[in-house]
């Protein structure tokens, strides 16, 4: 089908490699760009007041012009969620994405009024498109947790490139095809590489299916005779689809509470992915007109977040759901790492309000994960057989493991590759080389700001959220370069002042050594300005408060 076989293919992993989240990666082939994927990430707890952060798209800017399409493997905002920000640097590139994908990123881009520019075309589980003079992609229907998920076959005249995007190999998922195997298999001895995603690397066997989900919700909440709230991703679609069901054969109504689901449910039912009456449906202050076990309440907030439904309900803050005995929740839900503390923290609220509580467990599974497990992977692996993988979407140690997998099941060494962000890689022949990196700093993003928060000023928030401020005020007289009384020290977040009076009388008497040098040296030397006794007023009070307290405040010199 190609005729132009001159050219060299270039894969780069921009984004998103090396961690969950933020996935962004493209393929260039002579003067034409396909990229899959534009998805944002959160930060780490260490980035004080950032929101999100976006895959470094300075090559993609300077080579605009020749990107020809942005292909969507599924609606996660991990996959999707830089869109706002990238599409203007780079000119509003054609976006392919799967139909509930595309009604995702349809509703954001009216958010932010950004709709008319956008160019978004619907694929479904027989999309071939021709991209360009260079490229074709096939779509190929997957599981994941929510509808339309895709792995995605990028054909080029030298040599072909596997995205497996987020996927499980579900024999009875809940209201969808399952993966569509001959498809898969129809790629075998085709694929250079594959880019395998490595979330669940180092769990065995297979990912339980939706279908067992729902069953086990549906005996546990037909044999409740009080009220049972649930509490789920809303990002997990096919969970909500699942829990919509049980809601029906228990005879109970629904009360939404969390924005992010009421808005999910509302592009589901209009997908007409999930299909309810609006009387199944009731809002939360009219929940008193309704028996207890007339009710079944879904909730934001499984991870604790503060402001999220389940911890204000635990807090006993929210409006209309308070809790009481005969109440059941269930956490419909994993617990990602570095919440377990916050979520344990409000479970115990929520069991002293004198509630019942279950959690997902081996014995009881009322979660499952949208991400294979290592015989999900095996499968996918047979089904398609690759030349070459690379392990992508998560941290090394996660993509080593995924590596050991593949070297059990039978691949060479040198036919796996880590890679890295922003690493681009060329096929030769039937060898990957490592070409030189581009830049993938990820860009941070502050409320409306877009990357003016710098290295600097984060590490400024870090200091000021450890340690606080501490500021001296020091009234002198410019002309003759003399302090008038004494200096005055402001804390913040730093001491209690009355509590510190030895330690401020020792600054006290090392700003007043600190001037008298500082005189001395600018009465012979001109250049010796007052910024210069500000600096080292600033440095020595620093040493000597690390020295003191082994804290690093913020030190600031006010002069009047
Ligand atoms: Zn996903
Ligand atoms: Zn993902």
């Amino acid at each position: 089908m190609f005729t132009n076989r001159k050219e060299l293919l270039k894969l780069c992993t921009l984004s998103g490699t090396t961690e969950i989240g933020r996935n962004c990666n493209f393929v260039e082939y002579g003067d034409e760009i396909v990229m899959i994927d534009a998805g944002y990430s959160f930060p780490g707890q260490e980035m004080y007041g950032i929101d999100y952060l976006i895959p470094n798209v300075s090559y993609l800017k300077k080579n605009k012009e020749k990107i020809k399409a942005i292909l969507i493997t599924h609606g996660h905002l991990d996959h999707t969620g830089a869109l706002k920000w990238i599409l203007p640097e780079l000119g509003y590139p054609p976006i392919y994405a799967g139909g509930f994908a595309k009604a995702l990123i349809e509703e954001k881009m009216k958010e932010y009024h950004m709709l008319d520019k956008v160019k978004i075309f619907g694929v479904d589980r027989k999309s071939q498109l021709r991209i360009g003079k260079n490229f074709q992609a096939t779509f190929i229907g997957i599981n994941h947790s929510i509808p339309d998920a895709f792995s995605i076959f990028l054909e080029t005249p030298n040599g072909n490139v596997f995205f497996s995007g987020d996927y499980k190999i579900d024999l009875t998922p809940a209201n969808e095809p399952q993966t569509d195997y001959d498809k898969l298999r129809q790629l075998r001895g085709r694929i250079d590489v594959a880019l395998m995603e490595s979330t669940n690397a180092s769990n065995p066997g297979k990912a339980p299916s939706e279908k067992e989900i729902f069953e086990n919700l549906t005996e546990l909440i037909k044999r409740q005779k009080g009220r049972v709230v649930v509490a789920a991703f809303s990002s997990l679609i096919t969970r909500l689809y699942s829990l919509i069901e049980v809601a029906k054969i228990t005879r109970r109504k629904i009360v939404l509470s969390g924005r992010s689901l009421d808005q999910a449910i509302d592009i589901a039912r209009k997908k007409r992915y999930i299909t309810a009456e609006d009387s199944l449906f009731i809002k939360e202050k009219d929940i008193n007109k309704y028996a207890d076990n007339e009710l079944l309440l879904l909730c934001t907030g499984s991870q604790g977040e503060r402001f999220a439904a389940l911890n204000r309900i635990s807090l006993n803050e929210h409006k209309f759901i308070k809790i009481h005995k005969g109440d059941l929740i269930i956490m419909s839900s994993s617990e990602i790492p570095e919440n377990i503390s916050t979520i344990g923290r409000m479970t115990d609220r929520i069991i002293g309000l004198g509630a019942d509580l279950i959690k997902d467990t081996i014995d009881l599974k009322i979660h499952s994960t949208g991400h294979g497990n290592q015989e999900d992977m095996k499968m996918m692996y047979d089904l398609i057989q690759p030349r070459t993988v690379m392990p992508i979407h998560g941290p090394l140690t996660f993509r080593y493991f995924n590596k050991q997998n593949f070297l059990k099941w039978g691949m060479r060494d040198e036919d796996i590759l880590l890679t890295d962000d922003g690493q681009v890689w060329m096929l030769d022949g039937h060898t990957w080389v490592k070409g030189k990196k581009v830049e993938s700093k990820p860009i941070l993003i502050d409320g409306l700001g877009v990357g003016d928060t710098g290295d600097i000023v984060l590490k400024d928030r870090k200091q000021l959220s450890e340690f606080g401020m501490f500021v001296t005020v020091l009234n002198m007289n410019i002309k003759t370069k003399k302090i008038i009384g004494r200096p005055r020290f402001i804390s913040r977040g730093f001491v209690y002042m009355k509590g510190s009076q030895e330690l401020l009388k020792e600054i006290e008497n090392l700003i007043f050594d600190i001037h008298h040098d500082w005189e001395k040296q600018s009465q012979d030397n001109t250049n010796i300005k007052l910024d210069n006794f500000k600096e080292a007023i600033e440095k020595e009070l620093s040493k000597l408060i690390y020295k003191k307290t082994e804290r690093e405040p913020i030190i600031l010199t006010v002069i009047i």
